[in-house]
């Protein structure tokens, strides 16, 4: 490695922050300064983002959804995701990534590698200079937040960004990698997971530095030939690998052996829920939505069940997913005893907006699900959705751009942010789901704030509007009509390349 200033090899690692509760910050004003939530509403899922305002009171990213908003209490609002807004914002996100740096390995909805040519044998502060330029066009560009990492390696730009978060740069450059690595916990670097970092910790290693100072002999016996020396090199401040575009994953999965057999449908169907935790959490930060579900038992005596379905339209909704899989389950009475559960999404594509489609679920609201606490399940969300609904408030009538974030937390955006799916009655809706996008002819677009007692209230703001006034009106009206998403963006300097390789 070089020393001094510059240094041959800059790679820089791009996150945006918080990126789906700032698209829905940025997009409904109203939302900004407060603790967002975005994630399955019953409860039952997992949070798909968070706001560093809900941050701040201990809510992360795939926890479960019930007890982040214990956590975050009455001024916090939950949001179902809305992937087409997110999906959107990343295309316009990358464009501008790739604009600057060229060449670019996206890794998820919001996160990219990259090595600028430019930077060849730059020193650290052009580094610096060069990240701060990206961070604030996108900023300009599209109001969203980021953090840049940079380093002489992949690993250490993606530490980086971690660093830097949020809204940060944090540059590691040759001379000073050990000084900032050495200390951090072995967790941070890639490929480390809960079993390795085990495993180090009972022979004593817990930090980048006592990993960097084992001989290779101990690491090959502690974490194997295959990984260990890979990791060990990590450690030890060596990482050769290229920024290169990468293939779209076809599907995301998870699955998990168990100590001991699984005999009862209950500890299948409890099998089956952890390890789609695992890949409906990997789906998220995909961003797109699937419309199969396979579930793969491996039994006792190595026989295979794998079985699978899929739905009329992709989507991210935990609940419509673990209905599926939980009805996939087969009885080890019948099948045998279980050893190992997969469960796997695939048919990967943008998500439609769920609520739009309350047919997802055809065969559950015919009652065909099997006997039947699948049924059960979807009854006791739409009464709770329904009960949640009708507490709405109707006093929150056009305060016109309230200057201050307060004004609004006595508002129903806190109190009813349960939402099931639309109910429709024909073609038109006659619940309303909390946060759903609507149109209307003279105050443009909006989002349901929360409907009750025959009173649908909106809120009609975009990105453009700021904070905007809620109006009311009947839940059987005729003005109102379920709107596309993105419209809340209102990008209209921006139109998206027809051949862009996200395409
Ligand atoms: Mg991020």
């Amino acid at each position: 490695m070089l020393h001094g200033v510059a240094q041959d090899r800059w790679v820089l690692h791009i996150d945006m922050d918080a990126f789906f509760a700032s698209c829905e910050q940025l997009t409904r004003p109203t939302l900004r300064g407060r603790p967002v939530l975005v994630g399955g509403v019953s409860g039952r899922g997992v949070v798909a983002g968070a706001s560093y305002e809900a941050r701040k009171f201990g809510v992360h990213s795939a926890m479960p959804m019930m007890r982040a908003r214990r956590l975050v209490g009455y001024t916090g609002i939950t949001v179902r995701p809305r992937f087409p807004v997110y999906q959107t914002a990343s295309r316009r996100v990358m464009d501008i990534i790739r604009d600057e740096a060229g060449l670019i390995e996206q890794l998820s909805v919001d996160e990219a590698f990259m090595e600028p040519d430019e930077l060849h044998g730059a020193s650290s502060d052009e580094v610096r200079d060069w990240a701060h330029h990206l961070r604030d066009r996108i900023m300009q560009e599209t109001g969203l937040s980021s953090s840049v990492g940079a380093g002489s390696g992949k690993q250490y730009a993606k530490i980086g960004s971690g660093l830097a978060k949020p809204d940060g740069t944090v540059v590691i450059s040759a001379e000073h990698q050990h000084a900032i690595l050495d200390p951090l916990p072995v967790r941070k670097l890639w490929g480390i997971g809960p079993v390795a970092e085990a495993k180090l910790a009972d022979i004593g290693v817990r930090t980048i530095e006592q990993f960097a100072q084992m001989s290779r002999i101990d690491v090959e016996m502690t974490l194997g030939k295959t990984n260990g020396p890979a990791l060990w090199s990590l450690a030890q401040g060596h990482d050769p690998r290229r920024v290169a575009p990468r293939a779209e994953a076809k599907q995301v999965s998870s699955e998990s052996t168990f100590s001991e057999d699984l005999t009862s449908v209950d500890e299948v169907r409890e099998g089956i829920r952890s390890s789609l935790a695992k890949a409906h959490a990997r789906l998220m930060k995909d961003g797109r939505g699937a419309r199969t579900i396979t579930v793969k038992l491996k039994h006792a005596d190595f026989e295979q069940h794998t079985r699978s379905e899929t739905l009329p339209f992709p989507t991210t909704d935990w609940d419509a997913l673990f209905r599926v899989a939980r009805r996939l389950a087969v009885d080890p009475a019948v099948g045998g005893a279980v050893r190992l559960v997969g469960v796997s999404l695939s048919g990967l594509e943008a998500a439609r907006q769920e609520a739009l489609f309350p047919d997802l679920e055809p065969s559950v609201e015919a009652g065909a699900a099997p006997a039947n606490i699948d049924g059960a399940d979807f009854e006791a969300g739409v009464v709770s959705a329904i009960a949640a609904l009708t507490k709405a408030d109707s006093d929150d009538i056009a305060r016109p751009d309230g200057d201050k974030v307060a004004s609004v937390d006595d508002s129903g955006t806190g109190d009813e942010e349960d939402h099931g799916q639309a109910v429709l009655q024909g073609e038109k809706p006659v619940v309303w789901p909390a946060t759903l996008d609507v149109h209307h002819s003279k105050y443009g677009h909006g989002w349901v704030q929360g409907s009750g007692h025959g009173v649908v209230s909106v809120r009609f703001e975009t990105r453009t509007t700021g904070k905007g006034a809620v109006r009311n009106f009947p839940t059987d009206t005729s003005e109102l009509t379920p709107a596309d998403p993105v419209d809340s963006l209102e990008w209209h300097d921006w139109s998206e390349r027809v051949e862009g390789p996200d395409e």
